[in-house]
């Protein structure tokens, strides 16, 4: 069953409602404003000598009294002024009125004089008259506006049954520019923005484009950004919709909305059309389940007919984007469909530090910051992750009062999105905090004593809104893509020296390793199951990944059997690595001693002190 948004079941027809509902509101407005004033205004007032001079050069024709005023006409031939009808003054005490109205030949007095018309023109010229007007006004404006848009593709009123919107090239205000790193991705879409420019290039040796390219990576990497840049490179109408305003309440609407989306495009030709979050309607249809998702797969259905329908040399490219690539039905992947594929990839320290001075640009910045530096310290970080770093920085020089961000506040807001804002008055009692100490130094000594195992950046014991009482930060000096088996134990006993550290010195534990302890299993499982390093199994897969792009969750593909065993290959690892965490702790008895003190005093201490103190 579908979702229903309020976005979705927008009805065409409903800006001409709020139009009519405009319409009587000015109409009522006229009427009870203007009208009336204007009904008084053709009763023209004079005063009682202007009246007695019309008497006079007979030019009355007839004139009514009451108690407090006196009307009067004027006859055919004198010409009234322009839209006056009759005119009125005060009814003065004129003896000598009655004679003087007998000479002028004025032989009514007492009929009524109509001034108002006919109700039935009244009703006219008050009501429909008006709304005559504006409905044709409404009509023609709605269809000029229309042509217009067709013409320049800016944002639609109304596009028949689809909402997708036509940027048009100034719209999306992004180029190629405003995306850092994802070169190949770059490369890939230009291709296709070309062959949009200069289709007789391709004709020419007879190469015809993919219709379909597939955006595939994990959230945050710029696949939407990429389409918009697409958009502000075209020079070509864009269609955008997301892929979850094709879900519709009622079955058949969605494919509708395919229908008319395709139509549009065709007229458009050539164009651009961008389905964001495909997998919301492209998952893989499945056979069974009980009138289960007849609208999405109708939906689906109709966007293959649709995609094989139209002429690829027409010129409609149509991009779509999604981070769950796997859950995507074949069908709309096979050739003649999407069959190119963009990968769109965590950046890597090249595209980081591209990332940052991309939205470094928005910021003031001092002349000392460093990206490098910055994109060093945030491996894994996706392009989102890393403009969100930018802004904090940015919001923090603004809380501390400067006009410029600094490298300390990069820094520190590295460190807000990995582990949440400090919380300086935490209450932690004294004994916590040497227990946090000496669990962190823990960790740095076990990951500095061995040789496979990158240096330690930073280690803090101020709290952390995550929960995390302290960490210790390390940081690779350059890109790495592969890890050894070697390098994977170290990390396993480095995230075990924080515990080994308590234990040696406290000779108790406490839960501060819990995050430890699920890193180093992770880590230790998927060297068994995935990485092929236990030499039990060997070379055998017993996992395998299931999105790889959102968390990558994983599920055993073994025997009951081989999952006990490979649970205790887990344990024996983590188990070895714990004891390894133990003798370097134990050796190094002093400086762990030492170091301890030195950060329960400094609360933050840098790698290099770090090293000094343990070099000494
Ligand atoms: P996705 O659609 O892949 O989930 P978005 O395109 O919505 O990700 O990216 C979110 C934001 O992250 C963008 O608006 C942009 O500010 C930033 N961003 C992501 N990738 C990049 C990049 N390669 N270069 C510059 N900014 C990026
Ligand atoms: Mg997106
Ligand atoms: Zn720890």
């Amino acid at each position: 069953m579908g979702v229903k948004s309020d976005d979705q079941n927008k009805n065409p027809k409903k800006p001409f409602l709020y139009y009519y509902g405009l319409v009587l509101l000015i109409v009522f407005l006229l009427n009870a404003f203007l009208f009336p004033s204007m009904m008084e205004r053709s009763v023209k007032e004079v005063g009682y000598n202007q009246f007695l001079e019309y008497v006079e050069a007979k030019q009355v024709d007839k004139v009514y009294r009451n108690d407090k005023e006196l009307m009067f006409t004027l006859k055919e031939e004198v010409k009234p002024e322009w839209g006056v009808t009759a005119y009125k003054t005060g009814n003065w005490p004129d003896p000598q009125l009655t004679e003087r109205l007998t000479e002028a030949g004025v032989t009514s007095f007492s009929e009524e004089i109509v001034t108002e018309a006919s109700p039935l023109m009244v009703i006219l010229f008050q009501w429909i008259v008006p709304i005559v007007l504006f409905v044709v006004i409404g009509q023609v404006m709605g269809r000029m506006m229309q042509k217009k848009l067709g013409n320049m593709g800016g944002p639609s009123m109304s596009f028949g049954k689809s909402n997708a919107k036509i940027y048009a090239e100034t719209e999306t205000g992004k180029t190629f520019e405003d995306v850092a790193g994802e070169e190949e991705a770059k490369e890939a879409l230009k291709e296709i923005v070309d062959f949009l420019h200069n289709p007789e290039k391709y004709a020419q040796i007879g190469a015809t484009l993919p219709k379909g390219a597939l955006l595939v990576g994990p959230p945050g990497t710029g696949k939407t950004l990429l389409a918009k840049a697409v958009a502000g490179e075209a020079h070509v109408p864009f269609f955008s919709i997301s892929g979850s305003e094709f879900v519709e309440m009622f079955v058949g609407m969605g494919a509708a909305k395919v229908r008319d989306l395709f139509k549009q495009a065709n007229e458009k030709a050539p164009c651009i059309v961008f389905i964001d979050e495909i997998d919301t309607i492209g998952k893989k249809r499945d056979g069974g389940g009980i009138g289960g998702n007849d609208e999405r797969e109708q939906t689906l259905n109709q966007l293959l007919t649709e995609m094989d329908g139209f002429d690829g040399k027409k010129g409609v490219v149509i991009l779509a984007a999604t981070n769950r690539p796997e859950s995507l039905d074949p069908a709309l992947l096979r050739p003649g469909r999407f069959d190119r594929r963009v990968p769109v990839e965590l950046p890597d320290l090249k595209g980081r530090e591209a990332i940052l001075r991309v939205h470094g640009k928005d910021v003031k910045l001092e002349d000392s910051v460093n990206f490098n530096a910055v994109a060093r310290a945030t491996a894994g970080a996706s392009g989102a992750e890393l403009a969100n770093i930018v802004n904090e920085a940015a919001l923090r020089a603004v809380r501390l009062g400067r006009s410029t961000v600094s490298q300390s506040d990069l820094e520190e807001s590295v460190e807000v999105v990995v582990a949440g804002y400090q919380r300086k008055n935490a209450a932690v009692s004294e004994k916590e905090r040497r227990i946090v100490a000496y669990h962190e130094i823990g960790h740095a000594l076990v990951a500095a004593c061995q040789s496979q195992s990158a240096p330690v950046h930073k280690i803090t014991i101020i709290p952390r809104t995550s929960g995390a009482l302290g960490y210790t930060m390390q940081v690779e000096a350059g890109e790495r893509f592969l890890m050894s088996k070697e390098e994977a134990l170290n990390k396993i006993a480095t995230f075990t020296g924080g515990r080994a550290a308590e234990e040696f010195m406290f000779h108790s534990i406490t839960t501060g390793a819990s995050n430890d302890i699920e890193q180093a299993t992770k880590i230790a499982r998927a060297m068994v199951t995935r990485y092929g390093m236990s030499d039990q199994f060997g070379m055998v897969a017993l996992e395998t990944v299931n999105n790889q792009y959102l968390g990558g969750d994983s599920s055993m593909v073994c025997s009951p059997e081989t999952a006990k065993a490979v649970d205790d290959e887990v344990i024996a690892i983590v188990k070895g690595q714990y004891e390894k965490a133990m003798e370097i702790l134990k050796s190094h008895a002093a400086k762990l001693t030492e170091l301890s003190e030195y950060l329960l005093e400094r609360e933050t201490i840098t790698g290099e002190e770090f090293m000094d103190i343990l070099n000494r």
